[in-house]
């Protein structure tokens, strides 16, 4: 019966210093300030519900927040053979390793088989704490293998991006799957069959430069990060100073670079009402 000698006294804030709450319980809203209970977050999408800020998403709570029921999962096994024995500050194995730890996933994405509103689909969602969402050979071959599902059965595609880009650890490898993609979405275009691509905060570099700008339709959370440099190097390449919002799912949107941009409460009703009016059968 020690439970009681665990809690923790309330600690008075000092100036400079976080106040420390417990952790998992309660997150400070960075759109709003106001500490939000988790599990309000979680029955809310990780929408914040005083002011609709968009906390990330992790890859298995958006697949339930957009299919019906169950799905079936595809190529969980593979993982990254780190084929240049990388090492930066610390090897690449060893970053493997903790995003397995991290996410119980081997990469960053998980691609399911599935329903939304009654029709199949297969949605492949980016999981940014596996390696910030990085898209290696692992990664380009899951949503390759996806598209081509897709294509061999008539299955729209959709894929929720939420990466920082190709993984520099796999070099030029990570550099071909934005090629690799790209072409078999070419394929799944002149068969017909619907891609959409959802772009939620970040979707930056190669990811950008591929496959999340292809879809039929481009939808986007609101105030994502979505660009392929960042402000800063492209700053110094212009030399002029960046407009306000720039690189933001509004801003894109008012320059005609994404098609919609959607709350994320409102998205599986959105994405159902455009795969009926593409016709995607149900
Ligand atoms: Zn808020």
């Amino acid at each position: 019966m020690a439970w009681f000698k665990r809690v923790r006294k309330p600690i008075a804030p000092s100036p400079g210093k976080a106040v420390r709450v417990p952790e998992g319980l309660w997150v400070k809203c960075p759109g709003c300030q106001e500490a939000i209970y988790n599990k309000d977050l979680a029955g809310n999408l990780r929408v914040c519900p005083r002011c609709s800020h968009h906390f990330r998403m992790g890859a298995t709570e958006r697949l339930r927040s957009l299919f019906d029921g169950a799905w079936e999962e595809h190529d969980r096994g593979l993982r990254s053979t780190d084929p240049l024995r990388f090492t930066d500050t610390k090897p690449y194995a060893d970053r493997l390793r903790a995003g397995l730890n991290a996410t119980g996933q081997r990469d960053a994405v998980i691609t399911a088989s599935g329903q939304i509103d009654g029709r199949d689909v297969l949605v492949a969602a980016m999981e940014y704490e596996f390696i910030g969402g990085s898209m290696g050979v692992v990664v380009g071959e899951k949503i390759t293998r996806a598209i081509e599902r897709g294509l061999a059965s008539r299955t729209p595609v959709i894929i929720v991006s939420c990466s920082g880009g190709a993984r520099m650890m796999e070099g030029a490898l990570s550099l071909m799957q934005m090629a690799k993609v790209s072409a078999a979405l070419a394929r799944l275009d002149r068969a017909g069959v619907p891609y959409l691509s959802i772009l939620t905060d970040p979707t930056t570099g190669g990811v950008t430069a591929s496959f999340a700008m292809l879809g039929d339709l481009n939808i986007a959370e609101p105030k994502a990060l979505i660009g392929f440099a960042g402000p800063r190097v492209i700053e110094q390449t212009i030399r002029q100073k960046l407009p306000e919002g720039f690189q933001r799912s509004e801003f894109l949107l008012a320059h005609g670079m994404i098609d919609i941009v959607v709350d994320r409460r409102e998205l599986k009703p959105t994405i159902a009402r455009a795969l009926r009016f593409m016709h995607a059968p149900a």
